[in-house]
């Protein structure tokens, strides 16, 4: 098989494009392939895909799969096209998606290796540029969002992403049933969450709505009881976000109560800090016990743990009325506890109580899309420095998202 042939074949072309001619670049390290049209028949617009008279033609070059060792290169003079509709425009190849330097299947590479590995990473094996993976992911992502279909959404969770500097956030939308971000907004404001509702939604999917989890944060909320109907008995505050605040009250308490402590001379509290804030069941059994005294103790860091502890039942209760009865019980006790921490987070949870307590018939959290948290970690861990926001936002599309990414 002569040279042209084989690349004739392992590029499937079929007429009227054809290999003209094929060089190797030993120094170089490079394979260059030029194709070519055998005749001035019409080609493809690249819009509406009617067969247009050829206008004029434009060199260009694209990469390809390395042919062994060899960085593979090819090359055509693309005819533009003189569409009746979109005018002068290049018309389509069937080996590269328009405007693409690449070829359909070293995009298909790229795309295979993104998900395994960083950017960084990815552009290093594969000689690329930065830019150019970048290029690559974001084409990706565009082609999946376009090709997704209208899902029939019951349970949703949004949640706030922080990224590099502390204080910029994103807002995630997923769909909690199938573990799928669904939608990425800057910051979380009102605006970020309200366009999702109103434009990313079709009026039968937010009627359809059944729970939707997220923070006690006013502008989410403020977004869903203006777009979605009975937002009311929807909106489930998450149960590990009323946690965390409760945590933070005992937080304080201890911060506070050791400052007082240690200028007495009692270290008792040091290096205790995660002991209290940890989860019951993910003690070792051993620290757990060594941990008795303490806990047991009538310090305050010790009774704030207690109310905190004993708060999480409110969540394993099956009825609202019993639900209610408990935790006017506990909130009598909080805020008679003189620990000033404890009595405003109690006052800031009888305030969201009602949308507290729709978790017992909704059961839904937004941890549910644990696999999902651990994902955006990982795209945050090894972004090292996103340089903009639109690539952490095209990064969480690109790999939690279930998008069909690929050019066909
Ligand atoms: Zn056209």
């Amino acid at each position: 098989m002569r040279d042209h042939e084989l690349y004739t074949t392992i590029l499937g072309l079929q007429a009227p494009w054809t290999v003209e001619r094929v060089e190797v670049d030993l120094p170089g390290k490079a394979v260059h392939v030029w194709l070519g049209r055998t005749d001035d028949t019409p080609a493809p617009c690249p819009e509406c895909q009617a067969a247009c008279p050829i206008y004029d033609h434009r060199e260009r070059e694209w990469r390809h799969l390395d042919t062994c060792q060899l960085q593979t290169r090819l090359h055509a003079r693309v005819p533009r096209v003189q569409c009746p509709t979109h005018g002068v425009v290049q018309s389509a190849v069937p080996w590269a998606t328009p405007g693409s330097q690449f070829t359909l299947l070293f995009e298909r590479l790229v795309i295979d290796w993104l998900q395994e590995a960083a950017v960084i990473a990815v552009a290093r094996q594969l000689q690329l540029g930065w830019d150019a993976v970048w290029g690559i992911k974001r084409r990706a992502v565009a082609r999946g969002l376009a090709r997704r279909e209208t899902l029939a959404l019951r349970y949703v969770g949004v949640d706030e992403k922080a990224f590099q500097r502390r204080h910029d956030y994103v807002t995630v939308v997923s769909d909690l049933e199938r573990g799928r971000v669904l939608y990425v907004a800057d910051d979380r404001k009102r605006e970020s969450l309200e366009a999702f509702w109103a434009v990313g939604l079709t009026a039968a999917q937010r009627e359809a709505l059944a729970g939707i989890a997220m923070d006690m944060w006013a502008p989410y909320v403020q977004a869903t009881l203006a777009q979605v109907p009975d937002a009311d008995a929807k909106i489930v505050f998450d149960k590990f976000h009323c946690a965390k605040h409760l945590n933070d009250g005992v937080d304080r308490v201890r911060r506070a109560e050791h400052r007082e402590l240690r200028a007495r001379g009692d270290t008792r509290l040091t290096g205790t800090k995660y002991r209290w804030l940890r989860n019951p069941e993910h003690f070792d059994p051993a620290v757990w016990r060594a941990f008795g005294p303490l806990r047991r103790s009538t310090l305050k860091v010790a009774r704030a743990w207690a109310l905190k502890e004993s708060a999480a039942s409110l969540w394993e209760y099956r009825y609202g009325g019993a639900a209610r009865t408990f935790f006017r019980r506990w909130y009598h006790w909080a805020t008679h506890s003189r620990l000033q921490p404890m009595i405003e987070k109690a006052r800031m949870l009888k305030t969201h109580l009602p949308n507290i307590l729709t978790y017992l018939k909704h059961r839904i959290t937004n941890a549910t899309a644990e696999g999902l948290n651990s994902k955006i970690q990982w795209i945050r861990y090894t972004a090292r420095g996103f340089r903009n926001r639109e690539n952490f936002k095209t990064a969480i599309y690109f790999h939690c998202s279930g998008l069909d990414l690929y050019p066909h």
